[in-house]
This record gives structure tokens, C-alpha cells and sequence, in this order.
């Protein structure tokens, strides 16, 4: 069995990591850093450059320079390749960069090792759409002979901004379509866990990635983030995280028109009807939300259930949690690892303490998670919330946290509309064994993915994202690409 433990130790030991712009290492133009703390225990595992508005400009400079430099001279065959020498590595390198991301950000090793066939899938996905790339002859109703057609090329300099809960996966969702279309970015991870995209970057460039295609800037979000989505030398930002600064970044972005794509936050709702089977649905509802200890953004923290079997279901998803294993992330066997930082454990805490005050009753965990091994760091019980109603703060909040909040329904068109009434769309789940009623539901649900007797499913061939207050864009499948191209028209007069 693998010592995750005596590699994490040779991995990090509290040294500082420089920041990758225009194919140098480098530490930030003031030589302020920010310590990346290790969730499960407050360990101190590295330090990174803060980076600020000059390190974002030289950053600007260096994603123009390649940009319009030898980069612009890769062909498709060219950046294909290199897409796919990115894959064979990361493959190579796998564990490692799963066991940065559970030092970095507390998810469990079992859960980053289990992501290989998305992410490596993703780099080989794009890969493919490198070569795919094409505009179209279009007729024209002009007399003479006059030709029309459309060239597809790259938007230019990306700007992407990611958030702190899936590292990996999110930074390759962000850069890989950016190499198949021939763009550059600047990447800007969540302070909270940047050390697995900067051994990214060194991945990338062991593989033959040229100066400057990828930057990495570390550093805040007021700071760095809001310098790379105001910076007029930037073309597109493409955002993961909190609606409230999708938000900030739309009008920030406003000062150049640039192009903006935007994975927000949900409220999603999973709905259980009265003839789903219990036994399936059981797991998949409470992992829906106790995944990564309910940290993703697709949770389904709203969990409907008929009143027909409300009670045995509910009391079947709290026996389930109550049995889940919390613990270090590197530690084989945990299902619920730390919360990321002091500040979303406060959070969480608030939102356990307003259920009960608005009338919630807890029929699991409901506290902070204590005891043997888990001083330092932010452990939740899975919780799960019986008695809510739809007015509620938890019902109506994204927490962010292992919190699910249970309604009962009655009706299907009663439940479509509550499920519905929410300002987030991202994902929603069905549990239903009637062909009929699943149908229904999947077309009525107001969300970007729909999943029925099955949650989390995300591959890179699917378009990803959400409506409404979620966002807008899809990442995955040939959409994404479409994120990343400008549309050209070219006219021909053959007279
Ligand atoms: P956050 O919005 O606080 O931070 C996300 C990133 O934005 C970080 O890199 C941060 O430094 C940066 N940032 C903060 N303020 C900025 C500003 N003014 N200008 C530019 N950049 C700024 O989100 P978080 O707390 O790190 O992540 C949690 C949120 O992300 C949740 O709401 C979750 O639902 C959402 N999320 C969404 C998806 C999705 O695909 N829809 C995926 C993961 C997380």
C-alpha cells in the first residue's frame, strides 16, 4: 500500500515555490508570498509568490508575445501533439499531482487518483478538437461572383481564474482548450491551493510547451484576480467560483468588451420520487453533497423526497452519512476530509446553527467533526437536515459544506416548481424508475446538466455549465471550443 504520508513529506517541506510567466520561475515583482497551509492539520507545506497588478502585466506581455510569436506558427498536427506528450505525463505523474491536491486542498487521495479518466480524457479530448477546427463556405445572395466563407481562429489572450476545489481538473478544463485553439492564458489559481497547478505548469513544460503560452500568476483574488479580468491586453476570461464574483468580473471585464465565460455557483435539487429504487438512490443522493465534503459546486443540497417514502429514505441517507469515515485526506479510507479554510468553516458553522433556529430538525451530525486527528484542521459531520422548508436560509443559500437540506413533495408539477424556484440553475438530479416521469422531469428541471438515476457525471465529450445565476458558457464537449474561437467572415470578389 502506498505511504501517502512519507511522500507528502518529501513532496512539500515548507519551501518557497516561484510563479511560471513567459517560461521563467519567478517570485512576485514586490516579494510578498502567501503560505499554503495544509487544511487537515495546518502544516505550513510551501510558500507562493503573491502576485499583484505589475506581475499580471509582465504576465500580459509574455501571453501577447507567444501569442503572436512562434505559437501563432503551430499547426494543428503540432499542437495536437503536444497536447497528447501533456497527457503521457500527466499520466506518468498522476499520483503526485493527485497527492499535491489532497496536501493542498483536503480532498481524499481515493477521490484525485479516481479523476485520472476525466482529466487524462479531457487532454486527449482536446487533443482531438486541435485537428477539428474548421469554418465554412457560405452562398451569398449578391449577383456576380462573389464568394463568402468563415475562418475560425483563436480569441487571444485568455485570462482564467479558478477556484480552489478541484485544482487539477479545473486548471486543465481551463488551459487545454486554450492549446487546441492556439490561445494563450494567464491562469490565476484560488490562493487556497495553487501548488498543484504550478507543478502543472512544470508538467507542461517538461512536455515541450512554449515560453509563455501558459502563465501562472498566484496570488488574491482582489488583487491579482481583479487585475487579470480588468487588463485591457486581455481578450477572454473564462471564471470558475462564487456567483458574487462572477459578478465582479462581468462588470470588470466591461472596460475592453472583453469575451467572458462564467461556472458560478447552485442550489441544485435532487428529487426522489416515490417510485425510485431506494437502494440506488440512497448513495448517490448522499454522496451527491458528502463528495469532497460537499465543496463542489454541483452539489445537491436540496434532496426532495415524495412523502410516500420521506421518512424510511431520509433515515437511510442519515444512517449513511453517520457511517462515513472523516479524516486526513492522505489517509486511505476517508470519505470526508477537511474544509478548506477557517473562514468557509465558519461559514458552515453559521448555516448549522441557523437550521435548527429556523425550525430544522438535525437527524444526523448537525456539528463540527473532533476527536483524535483532527486538531489543526476543519472537520464537519455529515450533516443531514430533516423538517426544512423552502424558506429556510439552508434551503436557499449555497453552503458550500456536508449539509443536506430534505423536503418532502407531493406532486411532480408541485415539485418542478419549487425545485425551479431558486436564482441558481448548474445541475439537478432525478431518482425515478418510471420512464415517463424521468422524462418529464429532466425536460422541466431549469439547469445546465440534468442526471437521472445517477449524480456527479461529467466527461469531457459533454458541454458542462449552468442558467441563470450559475453562469453562463460550457466547458466539455465542441461547445467549449467555441469559448475559445472568434468567428471571421471572408469575402471574395471573383470578378
Ligand atoms: P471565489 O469566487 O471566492 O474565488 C474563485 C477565484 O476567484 C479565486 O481564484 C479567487 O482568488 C478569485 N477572485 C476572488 N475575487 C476576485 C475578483 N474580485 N476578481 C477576480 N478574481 C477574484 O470562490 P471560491 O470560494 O474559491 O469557490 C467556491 C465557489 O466556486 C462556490 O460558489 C462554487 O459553487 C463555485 N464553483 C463553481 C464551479 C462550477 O463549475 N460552476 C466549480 C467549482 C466551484
Amino acid at each position: 500500500m502506498t505511504n501517502w504520508q512519507d511522500r507528502a513529506t518529501a513532496l512539500y517541506n515548507g519551501g518557497f515555490r516561484p510563479m511560471f510567466i513567459g517560461g521563467q520561475w519567478c517570485e512576485a515583482r514586490s516579494g510578498a508570498v502567501i503560505e499554503a497551509r495544509n487544511p487537515a492539520d495546518g502544516s505550513l507545506l510551501a510558500t507562493v509568490p503573491k502576485g499583484e497588478a505589475a506581475d499580471i502585466d509582465a504576465a500580459v506581455v509574455a501571453a501577447r508575445a507567444a501569442f503572436e510569436g512562434p505559437w501563432s506558427k503551430f499547426t494543428p498536427f503540432e499542437r495536437q501533439a503536444l497536447l497528447l506528450r501533456i497527457a503521457d505525463k500527466f499520466e506518468e505523474e498522476w499520483e503526485t499531482l493527485c497527492l499535491s491536491d489532497t496536501l493542498d486542498m483536503g480532498m481524499p487521495i481515493q477521490r484525485t487518483l479516481a479523476n485520472s479518466r476525466r482529466v487524462l480524457g479531457m487532454l486527449r479530448f482536446y487533443a482531438g478538437q486541435a485537428v477539428a477546427i474548421h469554418g465554412e463556405t457560405i452562398p451569398n445572395s449578391f449577383p456576380g461572383e462573389i464568394y463568402s466563407q468563415t475562418v475560425r481562429e483563436p480569441v487571444g489572450v485568455v485570462g482564467a481564474i479558478i477556484p480552489w476545489n478541484a485544482p487539477i481538473a479545473g486548471s486543465i478544463w481551463k488551459i487545454a482548450p486554450a492549446l487546441a485553439t492556439g490561445c494563450t492564458v494567464i491562469l490565476k489559481p484560488s490562493e487556497e491551493a495553487s501548488l498543484t497547478v504550478l507543478l502543472i505548469a512544470k508538467i507542461m513544460q517538461e512536455a515541450g510547451l512554449p515560453d509563455g503560452v501558459l502563465n501562472i500568476v498566484t496570488g488574491h483574488g482582489a488583487d491579482a484576480g481583479a487585475a487579470l479580468a480588468a487588463h485591457p491586453g486581455v481578450d477572454k476570461i473564462v471564471f470558475t467560483g462564487s456567483t458574487a464574483t462572477g459578478q465582479a468580473i462581468a462588470r470588470a471585464a466591461t472596460g475592453n468588451l472583453k469575451r467572458v465565460s462564467l461556472e458560478l455557483g447552485g442550489k441544485s435539487p435532487v428529487i426522489v420520487c416515490r417510485d425510485a429504487d431506494i437502494d440506488k438512490a440512497v448513495p448517490v443522493a448522499a454522496m451527491a453533497v458528502f463528495a469532497n465534503s460537499g465543496q463542489i459546486c454541483i452539489a445537491g443540497s436540496r434532496l426532495f423526497v415524495a412523502r410516500e417514502i420521506h421518512d424510511e429514505f431520509l433515515r437511510r441517507v442519515a444512517d449513511y452519512a453517520a457511517n462515513l469515515r472523516i479524516g486526513h485526506g492522505v489517509e486511505e479510507g476517508t470519505d470526508i476530509g477537511p474544509i478548506i479554510s477557517a473562514r468557509q468553516a465558519e461559514r458552515i458553522a453559521g448555516y448549522l446553527a441557523a437550521g435548527p433556529q429556523e425550525g430544522a430538525e438535525v437527524l444526523t451530525g448537525g456539528a463540527r467533526a473532533e476527536g483524535a486527528g483532527l486538531d489543526g484542521g476543519h472537520f464537519f459531520q455529515p450533516t443531514v437536515f430533516g423538517g426544512v422548508t423552502d424558506e429556510m436560509t439552508i434551503a436557499r443559500e449555497e453552503i458550500f459544506g456536508p449539509v443536506i437540506s430534505a423536503l418532502p413533495f407531493d406532486t411532480i408539477d408541485e415539485v418542478v416548481e419549487r425545485a425551479n424556484a431558486t436564482p441558481y440553475g448548474l445541475a439537478a438530479g432525478v431518482f425515478s424508475t418510471h420512464l415517463g416521469t424521468a422524462h418529464k422531469l429532466a425536460h422541466r428541471l431549469k439547469a445546465g446538466s440534468v442526471w437521472v438515476n445517477m449524480y456527479h457525471a461529467i466527461d469531457p465529450a459533454v458541454p458542462f455549465g449552468g442558467v441563470k445565476m450559475s453562469g453562463y458558457g460550457r466547458e466539455g464537449g465542441t461547445e467549449h471550443m467555441e469559448e475559445y474561437l472568434d468567428t471571421k467572415a471572408i469575402w471574395i470578389n471573383a470578378d
